[in-house]
């Protein structure tokens, strides 16, 4: 498959963009764009940092050959901050029409004019020439090589996801089992799940049933992240693992502990189980298994590339590194857990719930929300939480049950978001909510994460990880 060239704006952005470009009176209008740069195995993606609007008869003024263009202040004003942040620059403008849209002679006259010099002041960003009409966007991507490559699509990115490529109809075809979803969806749907790469981080209890529920969606490429190996008591939570998965009869209790040893180095690795229940699902599913902890590096930028990222792991340090990805990459991703919480004195249950935690370019993130605890961060650095890990608990002393249908609710519901928002299915509620089910009181809860202006990771703040691709490195660990 060749490469492909992507450019990732939030819905924020996108409107203030497409407000300014086709305020209704059919005439033309520039901007610029400021956008991180992301090296993935799929290609190159931009990740807009800053949209910078272009004012009309000052910024952006007919030009001596008769087509309007931008100034040469604005241009040199925007691409010297490109220049000094590490950032590519995207010079941005609009035609008429709607669901099909190029670049015009003229467009490609003024490139070769002006982006030979401009490739030289970014100094190793790529130069960008973009042209949007109201529903498909086309353009040339300018690599420091002076290598020039169609750029293939605009992915808006937020509640639900917009999908804008040259021609509207470059995604429209469905294959035939899956026309009774497709009926909610539109075939149009189907292959945007078949194009999408998903990763699951984490396979266990919820990690499962996210894989099959995602196989089975048809989604093409799944990855999925683990590094531990099935054990007897993982099997009534996980779906589709055989006993012999788990070497069961040599791990169970009572065998004596060399025996359990052998037993559990010959348990298959969970993603192997993972990667079997996908392929169960839907053969055509493209899975690649990573064997490995997402908070070393090379496992993290395997997460670079994908179009949604589910963390169904239970560390803090991941929640950290894919935090991080999911800002750094312009990437949605969702947290999740199940929880039966148990009084140490007694052994009562206290508390019972599933939940859902989307973040991602348009919503705050997990620091945020106070998700990622420095001092439980530390405890795991020093391995504190060795004995925890597989388990989804605040307190490490607590034995933590862990139930089926509890794992299910959570990972159902998180797909469904996953679902809605992939296949760009109009709704009313907002896709980025927390939710909460308590089995005990009967409650759902929504509520609106918060977010912070100033904050290091997702914030507005020069300094922010938010939009830097491969600009900044990610919070992982050395091997
Ligand atoms: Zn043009
Ligand atoms: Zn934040």
């Amino acid at each position: 498959m060749s490469p492909t060239y992507e450019l990732r704006v939030t819905e924020t952005q996108w409107r203030r963009l497409y407000d300014h470009l086709f305020p209704g009176d059919d005439d033309e209008h520039g901007a610029a764009i400021l956008a991180g740069v992301a090296h993935t195995t799929n290609g190159v993606r931009l990740i807009a940092r800053d949209v910078i609007l272009a004012q009309d008869g000052v910024d952006y003024v007919p030009g001596r050959r008769g087509y309007r263009m931008l100034t040469a202040d604005f241009v040199q004003e925007v691409s010297d901050r490109a220049a000094e942040e590490g950032l590519a620059y995207i010079a941005v403008h609009c035609h008429g029409g709607t669901t099909g849209v190029g670049l015009s002679s003229a467009d490609r006259a003024s490139q070769e004019r002006g982006y030979p010099a401009l490739l030289d002041i970014l100094g190793g960003q790529p130069v960008v020439g973009a042209v949007f009409a109201v529903a498909s966007a086309a353009g040339d991507v300018w690599l420091p090589d002076r290598s020039r490559h169609p750029l293939d699509r605009v992915v808006v990115s937020g509640t639900t996801r917009l999908l804008i490529t040259p021609n509207l109809r470059d995604v429209d075809t469905c294959e035939g089992d899956y026309t009774r979803q497709a009926l909610l969806f539109g075939d149009r749907g189907q292959e945007l799940l078949r194009r999408a790469t998903v990763v699951v981080v984490g396979c266990g209890g919820i990690g499962s049933i996210l894989v099959e529920l995602l196989a089975r969606l048809g989604v093409g490429h799944l990855i999925v992240i683990d590094d531990d190996v099935v054990e007897p008591t993982n099997l009534p939570r996980w779906v589709g693992a055989r006993r012999l998965d788990a070497m069961e009869w040599l791990t169970r209790d009572g065998r004596p502990a060399w025996v359990r040893r052998i037993g559990r180095r010959f348990a298959r690795p969970k993603v192997n189980v993972a990667a079997r229940i996908a392929k169960r699902a839907n053969k055509r599913c493209e899975v690649t298994r990573i064997n490995g902890d997402v908070s070393h590096e090379d496992v993290a930028r395997t997460l670079t590339g994908a179009d949604y990222i589910f963390l169904a792991a239970d560390s803090f340090r991941a929640r950290l590194v894919v935090n991080a990805v999911a800002f750094q990459y312009g990437i949605p991703a969702v947290q999740l857990g199940a929880k039966v919480a148990v009084r140490k004195a007694d052994g009562a249950i206290t508390d019972v719930f599933s939940v859902v935690r989307p973040f991602g370019p348009e919503t705050g993130c997990l620091w945020c929300n106070n998700l990622i605890p420095p001092t439980r961060l530390a405890e795991e650095a020093v391995g504190v939480e060795q004995a925890g890990r597989q388990r989804y608990v605040d307190d490490p002393d607590v034995a933590a049950p862990s139930v089926v249908t509890i794992n299910s609710v959570a990972a159902s519901h998180a797909v469904n978001e996953f679902m809605f928002h992939i296949t760009g299915l109009p709704r009313a509620h907002a896709g980025t909510n927390y939710f909460r089910a308590l089995p005990i009181t009967g409650e759902v809860e929504y509520t609106t994460p918060r977010q912070g202006p100033e904050c290091s990771e997702c914030g507005d703040i020069r300094a922010s990880r938010r939009g830097r691709a491969d600009g900044r490195t990610l919070p992982t660990t050395d091997r």
